[in-house]
């Protein structure tokens, strides 16, 4: 991809050289532990290619990346429990969505009540 950043944390991750709490692998994904949680299940899950957002993911990427990203991140809710308590699926992209992280990921947050799904912007 022509903008995607390689020196963001998530390439560092995916490239060993910085440690992530992992919570499945497969072929084309990597799911781990958001390391500022924001509820008790609070997982990230991206694909291993060098995609930047959840457009250029679903535009660009193979069926199989696909196929596999969404039912690791299924995997994932069953196996954690949220799929049967509720759970927020959310992937902020570029300025108005307020990514950090300029590598496609995917919250999935659950394990408590998490309230309405926007709060009024700060400025
Ligand atoms: P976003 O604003 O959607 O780009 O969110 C990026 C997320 O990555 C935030 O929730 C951070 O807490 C999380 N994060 C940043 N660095 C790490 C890291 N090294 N390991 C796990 N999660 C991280």
């Amino acid at each position: 991809m022509a903008d995607y950043d390689e020196s963001n944390i998530f390439a560092r991750i995916l490239r060993g050289e910085i440690p992530n709490d992992t919570v499945a692998e497969t072929e084309h994904t990597l799911a781990f532990r958001d390391i500022t949680p924001q509820a008790p299940v609070h997982i990230l899950v991206i694909p291993k290619g060098a995609y930047t957002t959840y457009d250029d993911f679903h535009a660009n990427a193979s069926d199989a990346e696909i196929v596999d990203f969404h039912r690791t991140c299924a995997k994932i809710c069953f196996d954690t429990g949220i799929a049967e308590t509720g759970f927020r699926a959310i992937s902020n992209a570029r300025l108005h969505g307020v990514q950090e992280v300029p590598h496609y990921h995917q919250h999935l947050i659950g394990g408590r009540p998490l309230g309405r799904m926007l709060a009024a912007p700060e400025d």
